[in-house]
């Protein structure tokens, strides 16, 4: 199953973000993926993967992958937030945050996560989602 994921990283938080998708490069290469704009570029820059980007995240991003939530196409959301710096689109990000919790989505906010929740959907964890695609209206 092809899954849809969304990848978002703060500044600080960018070079792990590339460090881990590079790690799970073969797992990541399987799926779709989405990114807020700097985010997709580093990714993409550093990797062999394609990744649709949208705006980036203060300028409207992450309400771009919100809609994605809204409408239940993302299958797993990893946020890499930094927790130790104001981001002047805090609400967006809430607003995101939010989104998954109305919908039951996957949502990691730090790498240890993130590990666990890729090695899940490597072994097959999110085939729940297939489901939920298949009915959705
Ligand atoms: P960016 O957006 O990937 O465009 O930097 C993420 C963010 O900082 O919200």
């Amino acid at each position: 199953m092809n899954y849809h994921i969304a990848l978002i990283a703060h500044d600080r938080k960018k070079e792990e973000m590339v460090n881990f998708v590079i790690a799970y490069e073969p797992v990541f290469r399987n799926h779709q993926l989405y990114a807020t704009g700097t985010t997709g570029q580093r990714i993409m820059e550093q990797t062999s993967l394609s990744v649709h980007r949208f705006m980036s995240g203060p300028l409207g991003g992450d309400q771009q992958i919100g809609a994605l939530v809204a409408q239940n196409v993302l299958d797993l959301l990893i946020f890499l937030r930094d927790p130790l710096m104001a981001q002047p689109h805090e609400p967006d990000i809430i607003a995101l945050l939010r989104l998954c919790d109305v919908q039951g989505i996957p949502v990691a906010t730090n790498v240890a996560t993130a590990e666990l929740l890729v090695k899940a959907l490597d072994r097959g964890d999110f085939s729940w989602r297939e489901l939920v695609h298949r009915y959705k209206s």
